[in-house]
């Protein structure tokens, strides 16, 4: 029987950590929290991206570039951190000048966005692959973390979701007819950084969106300890997506992957509060349910009759990837 991913890290990689050696949150977040003295923790996320797993064959330079640093300051986002600086392994087949130009300047547009600095790495020749590590910055013991969810609280995401699963189905379809705003989502997705240093304080547990809801809410609900129920009715789905096949279009949202929104749950107190955050940090949040304290995650439908989407998210050796 293959073992799946999240088995792989728990089996494998999960140890304590050594006695007073400054780790205060390791395997098993969006990043981890270790103590460096003062006022502030240093948070640190790893990402890898690969041709043909993480990004389709013939992606944009400048995608592969912008996508390789946003998915880890989306979990950086998801922690609450500032972002400060990244380190980048960087695996070439050949040294294509063009190719580089355009891949550093999608890096590079999006490290000045967030005034985050590229300070060291590596360059090998292999199969295209780009490994970065994301380092941020947190006021001790304010980092947003995946486990304190707690009941009664509301569950919201941030945007729309299944944009860039959407844009994939079509690119397999058909990869002369993506619609163009899917494809931008798929290949240039925001993290959203504002958001979560908003959430600090406001947020009980939060999580990046890279897996599909479905999944990523349940590591909120494991790591919590806690249930949801979840109205499928109110999962923010664009226009766009809903065009291409409304049906699909919250299957996609449920499941597919590469959204790198946020999902974080707050207490019903701040409903008034959440509208200004969302103004501030420029983004759209919808609550889509409440977190209950039966363990597990129910779907319900408009007339709250319970629904069952089958498969959850997507894990990358479920397919044996
Ligand atoms: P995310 O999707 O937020 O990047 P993952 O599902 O990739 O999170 O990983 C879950 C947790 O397991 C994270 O805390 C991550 O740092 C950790 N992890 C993943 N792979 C390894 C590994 N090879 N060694 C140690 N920790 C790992
Ligand atoms: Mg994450």
């Amino acid at each position: 029987m293959s073992v799946n991913e999240f088995e792989i890290i728990r089996r494998y990689f999960t140890r304590p950590a050594a006695i007073d050696s400054g780790v205060v949150l390791g395997v098993g977040d969006d990043a981890a929290i270790v103590r460096i003295g003062g006022d502030q923790e240093l948070v640190i996320a790893a990402d890898v991206v690969n041709e043909g797993i993480h990004f389709p064959v013939n992606t944009s330079a400048q995608a592969v570039g912008h996508k390789a640093l946003a998915v880890n300051l989306s979990d950086l986002a998801a922690m609450g951190a500032d972002p400060a600086w990244f380190t980048m392994t960087i695996s070439l087949p050949q040294a294509d000048e063009q190719w580089l130009g355009q891949f550093a300047s999608g890096l590079f547009n999006l490290a000045d966005q967030f005034g985050i600095s590229l300070i060291g790495g590596d360059t090998v020749r292999g199969p295209l692959s780009i490994a970065i590590n994301a380092l941020g910055r947190v006021p001790v013991g304010a980092a947003l973390r995946r486990s304190g969810a707690v009941v009664g609280d509301q569950i919201f995401v941030s945007g729309t979701l299944g944009d860039a699963a959407c844009a994939l189905q079509q690119i397999h379809h058909d990869p002369d007819n993506v619609d163009p705003a899917l494809r931008q989502r798929l290949d240039f997705p925001t993290p959203r950084v504002e958001l979560g240093r908003r959430l600090r304080g406001m947020a009980n547990a939060c999580i990046d969106i890279s897996d599909g809801l479905a999944a990523d809410l349940s590591h909120i609900l494991d790591a919590s300890r806690v249930g949801a129920v979840l109205h499928i009715d109110r999962i923010p789905v664009s226009a766009e997506a809903a065009s291409a096949d409304a049906r699909a279009s919250l299957i996609l949202a449920m499941t597919g992957g590469d959204d790198y929104e946020l999902c974080f749950t707050v207490p019903p107190v701040y409903a008034e509060t959440i509208n200004q955050v969302s103004k501030e940090a420029g983004v759209s949040l919808t609550c889509v349910g409440e977190i209950v304290a039966e363990p597990g995650l129910i779907m319900v439908d408009s007339d709250n009759q319970r629904v069952s989407l089958g498969h959850l998210g997507h894990d990358h050796f479920a397919q044996g990837i």
